[in-house]
């Protein structure tokens, strides 16, 4: 490869957060200009201010921070940029190659209105493209500037992933370039801020393939070299249909919430629409820069399946609480610590996870599973038999507070009263935690103390 390189990602600060297929185009560009010792780089797409929605900038970088992919440069902000796109898009003016449009939103309805009627699809109809404008009418009027797309040919790119990719010319609208707020729009910013950013590949979602034809005809107009471009295929709910909010949580923020661990969420995305050439399924970040390949991306649809993601979330938590390595077994005490916003001692935490971690697959399960180490529970599933938990009372008075010499004192005293040694532990379960399962109840009670365990035989 020659030259250095650039990628980036644009995202609107039109959304609650980071989208999560915005975190999947994030993390290839992100690997891909890591793995070239290139940069990775973060611009604002800002120029739509009818969807304009407040704090969601901040949002946005904070779960990339949180996902821990961290930009060389940025984040820019079109809104910053405004005269360089007024200079381009005079200058294609200039050359010919865009033109005013004067069209008031009355005539540009009516024409909307016509072809709907006549079943065509809605484009422009050219009609300020034929009029030479004076300078006048442009100083006085109100006015967008438009793409003058070739009435006849093609136009094609090399989609890294895709192959060659060809439209007809004539089947492309006379895109609006500048609006009339002085905003470029979407297609004029991204080409010129691409090209003035140096980014070397644009990798985004495929749904901006059907706009990349104008964006080729802007870098040919502006005499401009094209960057490499790969379109990534749209994430999936199961059944095959959009990701979307009904069906889906959508935003990165909800996967913070509900304590999925950002390597985690980062390693699930990778193998969205790539396989590990070992065929690995769990691989760090650090892993994915070494061996990842553009250009061996699928462009089958990748499903997005919370169940797989919580089984890896679940995988990553139990390999670092199994670790031989210190630091990495306090891993996740420190992160369920942070999680319950510091209410409960690590120290308890630490002592309790290896009861739960077997059934855990994400940190706010926790809480569920071993809330009832800290604190008592409000309410009971279900009544307790007071006989048989009387067994338990007298058998736990007098031994040894070990989970062993519990075991043997409430075998021995169920014996003698001729009940079941298994329903008095139940009994027992449900008196302490409140539910009929949960971690192994002996080894919970040495944890618990045997003060506060007696508390909860009421
Ligand atoms: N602003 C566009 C977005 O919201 C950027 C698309 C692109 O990457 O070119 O996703």
């Amino acid at each position: 490869m020659t030259g250095q390189v650039r990628t980036r990602i644009a995202p609107s600060p039109t959304g609650e957060n980071l989208h999560i297929g915005n975190a999947y185009t994030a993390l290839i560009n992100y690997v891909v200009a890591k793995q070239h010792g290139g940069q990775f780089i973060v611009r604002i797409e800002d120029t739509d201010r009818t969807r304009f929605v407040e704090g969601s900038e901040a949002r946005i970088l904070a779960s990339l921070a949180w996902l821990g992919i961290r930009y060389d440069e940025g984040p820019y902000h079109q809104s910053e940029r405004l005269p360089l796109y007024k200079q381009y898009a005079d200058k294609l003016v200039e050359n010919g190659h865009a033109y005013y449009c004067f069209c008031t939103a009355e005539r540009l309805a009516q024409m909307r209105k016509e072809q709907e009627a006549r079943h065509e699809p809605p484009r422009y109809d050219g009609h300020c493209r034929k009029v030479k404008s004076e300078k006048s009418k442009v100083k006085s009027e109100k006015y967008v500037i438009r793409l003058k797309v070739p009435e006849e040919g093609t136009t094609t790119f090399t989609d890294l992933i895709r192959g060659e990719i060809t439209f007809e010319n004539k089947l492309i609208d006379d895109q609006v370039l500048l609006k009339s707020d002085g905003y470029p729009t979407y297609h004029l910013g991204v080409v010129v801020d691409d090209h003035l950013m140096e980014i070397s590949h644009v990798i985004r979602g495929e749904e901006w393939i059907s706009s990349t034809p104008k964006h080729v005809l802007l870098y040919q107009f502006l005499g401009w070299k094209l960057p490499v471009y790969a379109h990534m295929p749209l994430l999936r709910n199961p059944d095959k249909s959009k990701l979307s909010k009904r069906k889906n949580p959508v935003w990165v923020s909800w996967y913070r919430e509900q304590g999925f661990l950002p390597e985690a969420l980062l390693n699930y995305l990778a193998t969205m629409a790539w396989a590990h050439p070992e065929g690995k399924e769990i691989f760090s970040l650090d892993e994915m820069i070494r061996v990842f390949d553009l250009a061996n991306v699928q462009t089958t649809a990748p499903v997005f399946d919370i169940e797989k993601l919580r089984w890896m979330n679940g995988t990553y938590l139990r390999s670092y609480q199994s670790s031989a390595r210190l630091p990495a077994r306090q891993v996740v005490s420190r992160q369920i610590f942070d999680f319950v916003h510091r209410k409960y001692s690590k120290e308890v935490i630490e002592k309790v996870l290896p009861l739960v971690i077997e059934r855990m697959k994400s940190l706010k399960e926790f809480e569920s599973l071993a809330g009832f180490f800290f604190a008592r529970p409000k309410e009971l599933e279900r009544p307790v038999n007071q006989g048989l938990l009387r067994v338990a009372k007298g058998a736990l008075e007098s031994c040894d507070w070990s989970h062993e010499a519990m075991e043997k004192a409430i075998r021995e005293a169920s014996e003698q009263t001729g009940v079941k040694a298994r329903d008095v532990f139940m009994e027992l379960r449900v008196a302490v935690t409140g539910k009929t399962v949960g971690p192994p109840i002996l080894e919970s009670l040495e944890i618990l103390g045997e003060e506060e365990t007696i508390a909860r035989f009421i």
